[in-house]
């Protein structure tokens, strides 16, 4: 019997998450050892059309990176779950719908407006857009379509394992090759991850106050951080207290809040709203008008409390 099949694919992403693969460095190898390689279109040159001929589940695993923005990335999708056995949303985009997903805060009217006409970088003066479907001189062309809304890997087929990030941490990439490679997988729908808050395992945790009260609320270049001091109490936001842990605390390490890239603790749905409202718990000013104030001091909220998450969460997308 010849070595189980693997695909490792990318839809609506940056390519960091294939990075992150590479920086294995040598352990790559044992990947190739373990697995026979069908699809990694970053570093090999496969064909779809390959993928197609495959039986139904005949690929052990999908490894799937990014998020569901166009017409191709919903096939492709489409396609790896149909001849895989298990599909792993690996990355926030996959997982929750990641930076992409704020693009949901526009239309697709919005985004191409601005993106193919009004940027201050653009030069066109026919104001063309691209389309998805052109015949000129008898010829049909097409692209894919753009969708109205950037979906998470899950929203569009069933996902048994979620593997998040932003990217997820070679460490954490490693040990989800050893699990799947061991055979002994665990149950369907597991997040490959720790399942308790990134201030369990923070060293900074014992320096919060017993009574954290946030007064102003300051942005990290605006101050010189104190690297030892937990963040809320110096009034910068770090969504530690709702994001799961299991990153390897990097943003911390080099004096950054955590910004939420794991998403969300075990059974929470919502990461922004849970947020939001603990936050406004900590809040405290005199007069409603003080308290105000702080909140306002928070430049983009939604940006800020669900920059990895708003395509899973309640809001999903403007009306
Ligand atoms: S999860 Fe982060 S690193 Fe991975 S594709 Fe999305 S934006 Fe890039
Ligand atoms: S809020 Fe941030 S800095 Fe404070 S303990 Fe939690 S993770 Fe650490």
């Amino acid at each position: 019997m010849g070595k189980p099949q693997i695909a490792i694919c990318w839809l609506g992403a940056c390519g960091g998450c294939d990075e992150t693969i590479l920086d294995l460095n040598e352990d790559i190898l044992r990947i190739a050892d373990l697995f026979e390689i069908v699809l990694w279109p970053v570093a090999m040159d496969f064909k779809y059309e390959e993928i197609e001929t495959l039986k139904d589940g005949q690929i052990f695993v999908s490894v799937i990176n990014g998020s569901v923005r166009n017409s191709e990335n919903y096939e492709i999708l489409k396609l790896l779950r149909k001849k895989s056995t298990y599909v792993v949303a690996f990355g926030a985009c996959a997982c929750f719908g990641g930076t992409p997903s704020l693009a949901n805060l526009l239309t697709k009217d919005d985004i191409f407006r601005f993106v193919y006409r009004d940027a201050p970088t653009v030069v066109n003066p026919e104001r063309n857009a691209p389309l998805s479907s052109y015949l000129k001189d008898g010829r049909h062309l097409t692209l894919p379509e753009f969708y109205e809304e950037v979906k998470p890997v899950s929203e569009v087929v069933d996902v048994d394992y979620f593997l998040p990030g932003c990217p997820p941490s070679s460490d954490l990439v490693r040990e989800m090759f050893n699990i799947v490679s061991s055979g002994d997988l665990p149950p369907k729908g597991t997040t490959l991850a720790s399942s308790v808050a990134l201030c369990a395992v923070c060293q900074r945790n014992d320096t919060k106050p017993e009574r954290l009260e946030i007064r102003s609320v300051k942005r990290i270049h605006e101050i010189e951080a104190d690297p030892n001091l937990c963040f809320l109490a110096q009034g910068v936001i770090c969504l530690g207290p709702s994001t799961r842990s299991g990153c390897g605390n990097v943003c911390l390490d080099i004096n950054l809040p955590c910004r939420g890239c794991m998403g969300p603790v075990e059974a929470l749905k919502d990461m922004g709203s849970k947020y939001l409202s603990m936050l406004s718990c900590l809040v405290e000013g005199n007069t409603e008008e003080e308290r105000r104030r702080v909140i306002d001091g928070i430049a983009d909220p939604v940006g800020y409390f669900y920059r990895f998450t708003i395509g899973s969460s309640i809001i999903r997308k403007r009306r």
